[in-house]
């Protein structure tokens, strides 16, 4: 990369005077410039036709205000974006977050970051991402129900099953997937494949919900099985407790692992003689019902609730952050490595710092990059939007096959365009992740011409 820094630093000047004080996206660019810019010299076509610089710039941005009424009467604005990145290789796809930090920038990190993503997969999606400043917390289901048939009162102008299809993320999930979906049924009168995370009554997917969460465990259990490492009796520290971390958790014990710790906003909790698929089912029953992950210590003895605290402290083999973006700062990475992780792989969407990622990768932990890792959910998303077009449902059985190898086949993409890059001749998963996403993107785009 030595040779590069002059490009990379030109480019990101540029990126950051077109689009600024948009921190996230800027983070999120440049750590994939780092591999593609120097990658661009084994095929100068890409540089000269600026293949890179088109996929910084969303093929449009959609914000449109959302009002809605609470129990109480009140009238309350938000603000509803959809990021369309690109469609080069198939629809746009991409989740909804519904959470009060959302803005642009969130917004266009974790669009540019779906479009590398999809490509992983070896499925046909582009890009995009969208969702709200609305906050869920606190909220009735009326309100939540109300909010959700405003949101779609706008976006469904842009959607469609060949157009763009959202889907779930922070703050969205099952409840929140039916309220938009009757919403777009009404406004259009169309049963159709709009959108994925659906119930399995009206058109969802088995295995969905659990898909992102186990995906980041297999794509782990893949990058260990190179090293001849697997996950019995090792301990596994988990950030998180929504979807995402509890189905993490989950398939971590199924495979022998100690799981230890999740969160949420509030602090974490540390259970050191492990979890338990009561004490997982325990803790999806609490979410469901809204509760704090802080409830797990009434109910589970020899647990202890560190307030407003992450577990990156806690001494561990594994970890496997699923909670937010920028979770794991550069000293943090540090208190990991210096109590002997030897793995990490992302079910969030970057949750680990730069400072952090280099840190990782410079201590030759294996580092599953989130584009990679939690590839999983928008994988069995497009076999959702399979089984919608041809009014199929397929069987349990079938697609937890298709999650397993879909996440070997990403694995070893990663594996392909990464092994020998890392430290002392290691893989370097997040080159092999992004050069992985960015060939097949580019390669589309090249045959389309300038546009
Ligand atoms: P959920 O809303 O189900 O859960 C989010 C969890 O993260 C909650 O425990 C929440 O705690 C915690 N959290 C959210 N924001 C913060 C914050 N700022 N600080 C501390 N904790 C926070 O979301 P998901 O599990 O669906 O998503 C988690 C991550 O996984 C996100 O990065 C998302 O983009 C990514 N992802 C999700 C996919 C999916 O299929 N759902 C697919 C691919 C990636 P609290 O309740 O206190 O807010």
């Amino acid at each position: 990369m030595g040779s590069h820094a002059s490009e990379i630093a030109a480019f990101m000047d540029d990126l950051k005077a077109k689009n600024p004080g948009e921190h996230e996206f800027h983070q999120a660019v440049h750590e994939v410039a780092e591999s593609i810019i120097p990658f661009m010299d084994t095929k100068p076509i890409y540089r000269d036709l600026k293949i890179f610089e088109r996929m910084c710039e969303p093929d449009r941005t959609i914000i449109f205000r959302v009002c809605w009424q609470a129990d109480d009467g009140t009238v309350h604005v938000n603000r509803g974006f959809r990021v369309q990145v690109n469609n080069a290789i198939g629809p746009y796809k991409g989740g909804c977050r519904f959470h009060p930090t959302v803005n642009l920038s969130v917004l266009k990190f974790l669009g540019f970051e779906q479009q590398l993503k999809n490509s992983l997969t070896g499925l046909p999606m582009g890009g995009a991402k969208g969702g709200s400043d609305f906050d869920p917390k606190g909220k009735s289901n009326a309100e939540v129900m109300r909010f959700c048939q405003a949101f779609m009162s706008e976006l469904f102008r842009h959607i469609g099953p060949d157009v763009d299809v959202p889907a779930g993320d922070i703050g969205v999930g099952a409840k929140e997937i039916g309220y938009m979906f009757g919403q777009y049924k009404r406004l259009t009168n169309k049963f159709e494949g709009v959108l994925t995370g659906k119930g399995l009554e009206y058109g969802g997917s088995l295995i969905r919900t659990e898909a992102t969460g186990y995906g980041a465990v297999y794509f782990m259990e893949n990058m260990l099985a190179v090293q001849g490492l697997d996950f019995e009796g090792k301990t596994v520290v988990v950030s998180g407790s929504g979807n995402v971390a509890i189905h993490a958790a989950e398939k971590a014990c199924q495979m022998g692992a100690k799981v230890v710790t999740l969160s949420d906003s509030g602090g974490f909790i540390h259970d050191p003689a492990g979890m338990t698929e009561e004490k997982i089912n325990w803790v999806k029953t609490l979410k469901k019902n809204n509760g704090r992950i802080s409830e797990y210590t009434k109910e589970f003895s020899g647990s202890t609730f560190h307030e407003k605290k992450r577990p990156w402290s806690v001494p561990c083999d594994y970890a496997l952050p699923c909670a937010t973006q920028n979770e794991i700062s550069g000293e943090e990475a540090k208190a990991l490595i210096a109590n002997g992780v030897k793995a990490v792989s992302e079910g969030a969407n970057m949750p680990t710092v730069d400072a952090g990622v280099k840190a990782f990768l410079a201590a030759g932990v294996l580092f599953g990059p989130a584009k990679a890792a939690n590839a999983g959910g928008v994988a069995v998303s497009g076999m959702e939007m399979s089984q919608n077009s041809a009014r199929v449902s397929w069987t349990d059985k079938e697609l937890r096959n298709l999650l397993k190898t879909t996440m070997s086949t990403i694995h070893q993409t990663c594996h392909q365009f990464g092994a020998g890059h890392g430290v002392n001749g290691t893989v370097d998963y997040v080159r092999g992740a992004n050069i992985g996403g960015f060939v097949k993107v580019a390669d589309a785009m090249l045959a389309f011409g300038v546009m």
